[in-house]
């Protein structure tokens, strides 16, 4: 890896941690998993081979303690790759799925984020393929920390399954509680689900790439500045986009739309964010495009108090 993409002081702000546990720390947590068993998991293509691999991945987080050594391991690793500004999701969906007590879990995972020389703050997403209260709790929950270093709210899960629409009064409580929102949409499914994202508010997309089959819909992500969080490795192992080299980051990025670069799940898709830069100029971005890309992803973190670097 070229030092170019690893010297650019850079935010990131889509990094599920449950999707960030290397096969070491996994086997740090469970000495009985093998790393080769790790990676037959992460190695299955498809969404829902994903979605399976996530809630594997997730089940085995069994404590708290589990939790916050995937903080550690997962801030220590950002810090060598000069990563300045970070905001990590937490599935509280799938937390309460898992029927652990969140507080625990929370206040473990921010003890090692206020001990982490990176500022790093939380979205807590819900799943959308569950149903209204199960979003309502996650978002009550998120409401409760919004002064703990909660700084967003989201969704996950099967965006075919669960319009944001349907979630309307968990992203209003979220918003009154003061959190920005950051659902996903646009991955899987098509534009009329960023449409939706943008009816219930969104202050960002997760994803959002399927916008470029609508131009209007470019038009008004412009037009409003809503970014879209891209995070080109994830697409292409999840089967969003059917080749790298068929992204369209380029496109997106050409209709005047703001960008973040981004590694959704890095262990589980193999890659870092200094990757993730290095692909979008296979993708045609000049280094002075990915310094710039790098500088105004701090702009769009949620925790405006926190701004880009010197
Ligand atoms: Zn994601």
């Amino acid at each position: 890896m070229s030092s170019f993409y690893r010297d650019l002081k850079k935010a990131e702000l889509h990094l599920h941690l449950e999707g960030s546990l290397e096969a070491s720390t996994i086997h740090e947590m469970h000495p009985n998993i093998s790393k080769e068993e790790v990676a037959a998991k992460y190695a299955e293509k498809g969404f829902s081979a994903f979605l399976e691999s996530y809630k594997w991945v997730s089940v085995l987080l069994e404590t708290p303690d589990h939790y916050a050594l995937a903080t550690r391991r997962l801030l220590g690793q950002l810090q060598t790759e000069n990563v300045e500004y970070v905001e990590l999701t937490l599935s509280v969906g799938v937390i309460l799925w898992k029927q652990q007590n969140v507080a625990a879990i929370f206040d473990a995972v921010n003890k090692e984020a206020r001990k982490s020389a990176i500022p790093c703050f939380w979205i807590f997403d819900f799943i959308r393929h569950f149903d209204l209260d199960h979003a309502m709790r996650v978002a009550e929950l998120a409401a409760e920390r919004a002064r703990d270093g909660v700084v967003g709210f989201g969704c996950g899960g099967d965006e075919a399954r669960g319009s944001a629409l349907t979630f309307v009064p968990a992203f209003q409580l979220a918003q009154r509680a003061g959190l920005r929102l950051a659902p996903h949409a646009g991955e899987t499914s098509n534009a009329q689900s960023v449409w939706d994202a943008l009816e219930v508010g969104a202050d960002r997309i997760g994803h959002g790439i399927r916008a470029v089959e609508d131009p209007a819909l470019l038009r008004r992500l412009r037009q409003d500045g809503i970014p879209l969080e891209v995070c080109i490795s994830s697409n292409v192992a999840t089967g969003a986009v059917e080749h790298l080299l068929c992204h369209p980051l380029r496109r997106i990025a050409d209709a005047g739309v703001s960008v973040i670069l981004n590694t959704d799940d890095p262990a589980m898709f193999g890659t870092t964010l200094s990757e993730e830069y290095e692909r979008a100029e296979q993708l045609g971005f000049s280094r002075d495009e990915l310094r710039l890309l790098a500088e105004t992803s701090f702009q769009f973190g949620f925790n405006k108090q926190v701004g880009s670097p010197q």
